[in-house]
């Protein structure tokens, strides 16, 4: 089957399973892209994990709005688990077509880390799917360190395939979606992100993970604040009341 053909499948499997946002990237590009090479060392790139890799699939799948203003909540605590464990099962799904057409496929895990523990120890997954999606053309890094789209700002989550099959794939936008606004410098509790866009602004992790760590605690984690604020994005919805942002709020694990 050929590229297209194989990338047609694919799409009708996503579709399948309710996912919209689909990119391709060249896996050779984390050795020759700039950013991508200067960032992701060996070992985390395609090519370490499956060295006849040519291409990686990355989907994606929106954060709502008016759950995310809710945020730290159960409800945004209760779809941030759904969509890691929908984008789980997808990446899984699509890599077992992938292998049904006679090529090698990998799903990688929406979150390659060991959960908050792990994080406080070396807060970095084995792979980054960010990168993935920007060399795949479906966004741009802003100063949260997020990958911004232009439909969903940097309200998605995403996930990987890494696969031997030759597809058509994408290339890093070529112009900037962050506008420097700094609503998420300003906005971050932990005071974590950095004053300056990316790679040369870093999130300080750490102070991230401690907020994470005590809002799941509470049963209410992630945070979500800096991705909350971000003005990028055609999703803008009218906010939930105050009394229900409350009374969702009100909802926490004794401590
Ligand atoms: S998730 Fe919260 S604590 Fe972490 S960087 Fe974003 S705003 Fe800061
Ligand atoms: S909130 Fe502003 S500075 Fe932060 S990522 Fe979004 S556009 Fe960029």
């Amino acid at each position: 089957m050929e590229g297209d053909s194989i990338s047609g499948r694919i799409a009708e499997v996503c579709r399948g399973l309710g996912i919209h946002d689909i990119g391709v990237a060249d896996a050779g590009m984390w050795e020759t892209d700039p950013l991508v090479s200067s960032r992701i060392g060996r070992g985390g790139r395609p090519r370490d994990l499956m060295p006849d890799a040519r291409s990686v699939i990355v989907i994606g799948i929106p954060i709502q709005r008016t759950v995310l203003d809710t945020a730290p909540s159960i409800l945004y605590n209760h779809l941030y688990n759904t969509v890691n464990t929908m984008l789980d099962q997808a990446a899984e799904r699509i890599a077992l077509e992938l292998i049904s057409m006679g090529h090698h496929a990998v799903a990688i895990p929406r979150d390659g880390y060991l959960g908050l523990a792990g994080l406080r120890g070396d807060p970095s997954a084995f792979f980054s799917h960010r990168h993935a999606a920007y060399l795949a053309g479906m966004g741009t890094f802003g100063y949260n360190n997020m990958l911004l789209t232009e439909r969903y700002g940097p309200r998605i989550r995403l996930a990987s395939i890494v696969t031997s099959a030759n597809l058509p794939s994408g290339s890093p936008m070529d112009r900037q979606l962050c506008t420097g606004c700094r609503r998420c410098v300003r906005e971050c509790p932990a005071q974590a992100v950095a004053d300056a866009g990316y790679p040369e602004g870093i999130t300080e992790k750490q102070g991230c993970v401690e907020i994470s760590a005590s809002f799941a605690a509470k049963g209410v984690s992630p945070c979500g604040r800096c991705i909350a604020v971000c003005p990028i994005g055609d999703d803008r919805c009218p906010s939930p009341t105050r009394e229900a942002i409350d009374l969702i709020r009100s909802y926490v694990k004794p401590v």
